[in-house]
């Protein structure tokens, strides 16, 4: 039988767009990888009467209601009070919750006494199942009644997520009759429309498994994922279509659950032996800072010139005064060049370099704003990309960071380099 979610986030600062409701992106996401079907995401304030309709509502059209927030010792902490009184449940004092605050509390607090509204927190619903919190006070808690199965997990995201992948996760995996698995296939060249085109047919008759695309950033996902009674039958399902859509798309595939461009580049490198470098000028060190993200990356990377200044590129890279005078810093012999001196001078195997026009106006030779030239520099020889980007700055130079990626991956795979 499949399951049907629905998530409810207890905060005023949600609805005042203080914070936003990361948890439910969270959730959401861990959910459909399990199976379950999300229908509807609520968010209500620290209000027991609006609290309260929003769960009997929920009750209604869901068979799963999962809560976010307010377990914790404050007066406006309601959702344990409201929920066990939407199902007829009283409140108890639970003894080894009590023992597991007051541990908690004392060590982090040696210094202090805990007040007594901790305790609160170790009041659960009679009969409930207790979902430990190792990453904070207020239990979660788990229980059934009038055919729902009711979640409540505390707001803090990062005690949230720990909650719902080590507590939550198990407990509905056990409700599910089967295994779900999944692949997701990450692409870099082509659009959300284009690839959509392509598939339509065949995603529209696919049940089992299916197939999801996604688009992100300038890239895309395809996430395919089948449900069996185990999981070596449940990834026999997915292999065949895997394979039929890498041939399809061809390099426009950069990976499958690898989570970016710049970890296949790193673990490329890392696996020839190879070293990068970088010079930048419209992504301002983006792309140096992207792969410096990567835990792990210092085995590759040797560093980046952020050549912002038409002089800079001059007398840092070496680029030819000639060439800037004649072609202007945002043009093809000058990204070739860039990343022909980068690589000198930082001593890299590999050098990644940009220039283009992020905008918000077009450059003083009149290129427009999306313009951008990213080239690879590698010891058999220079390639660079011209590209047209657009919607805004920081996405002009993000896709364009992800260009360099996928040209030094090209590279490293052995890839048509265009
Ligand atoms: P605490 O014990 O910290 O009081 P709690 O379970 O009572 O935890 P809240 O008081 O509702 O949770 O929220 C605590 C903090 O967690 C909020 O200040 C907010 O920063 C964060 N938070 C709450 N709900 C969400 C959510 N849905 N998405 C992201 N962050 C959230
Ligand atoms: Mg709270």
């Amino acid at each position: 039988m499949s399951h049907t979610a629905e998530l409810i986030a207890v905060g005023t600062e949600l609805l005042l767009g203080n914070i936003a409701n990361t948890d439910a992106q969270m959730l959401s996401q861990g959910l459909s990888a399990l199976g379950i079907n999300v229908y509807y995401h609520t968010v209500v304030g620290d209000n027991p009467e609006r609290l309260r309709a929003a769960v009997e509502t929920a009750k209604t059209r869901a068979d799963i209601i999962l809560t976010t927030g307010g377990l914790g010792p404050t007066c406006d902490d309601l959702t344990k009070n409201v929920l066990a009184a939407c199902f007829g449940k009283k409140l108890v004092f639970h003894e080894p919750s009590a023992q597991r605050i007051e541990a908690y509390f004392r060590n982090l607090h040696p210094d202090r006494p805990m007040t007594e509204n901790n305790y609160q927190q170790a009041m659960l619903p009679e009969g409930c199942t207790v979902l430990e919190n190792d990453w904070g006070t207020a239990p979660g808690v788990a229980f059934e009644a009038d055919g729902v199965r009711v979640i409540m997990l505390p707001g803090p995201p990062r005690e949230c997520k720990a909650m719902f992948t080590h507590r939550v996760a198990p407990y509905l995996k056990k409700l599910s009759d089967g295994v779900i698995a999944s692949h997701t296939l990450k692409l870099f060249g082509i659009g959300e429309s284009a690839m959509e085109a392509q598939l339509r047919d065949k995603m529209n008759a696919m049940t089992n498994p299916t197939l999801a695309p996604y688009a992100k950033e300038g890239e895309c996902e395809l996430r395919i994922t089948a449900k069996a009674d185990t999981e070596g039958a449940a990834l026999a399902l997915i292999d065949p279509v895997e394979a039929e859509l890498k041939a399809h798309f061809g390099p426009l595939v950069y990976g499958v659950d690898v989570p970016n461009l710049e970890r296949v580049v790193l673990d490329g490198l890392k696996a020839k032996g190879l070293t990068l470098g970088t010079a930048e000028s419209c992504t301002g060190g983006l792309v140096a800072k992207r792969f410096t993200d990567l835990p792990g990356a210092s085995a590759a990377f040797r560093g980046g010139v952020v050549s912002y200044a038409t002089e800079v590129k001059h007398t840092v890279l070496g680029v030819d005064q000639a060439l800037l005078d004649q072609y202007g810093a945002v043009s093809e012999p000058v990204a070739r060049a860039m990343a022909e001196g980068a690589r000198r001078v930082l001593c890299c195997d590999l050098a990644i370099s940009t220039t283009g026009v992020a905008g918000p106006d077009p450059d003083e030779r009149g290129n427009p704003v999306g313009l951008v030239f990213i080239a690879l520099a590698a010891p058999e020889g220079t390639w660079v990309r011209q590209v047209h980007l657009s919607m805004g700055r920081q996405r002009i130079r993000h896709i364009a960071a992800s260009h360099g990626f996928d040209l030094a991956r090209r590279y490293l795979n052995g890839l048509e380099l265009k």
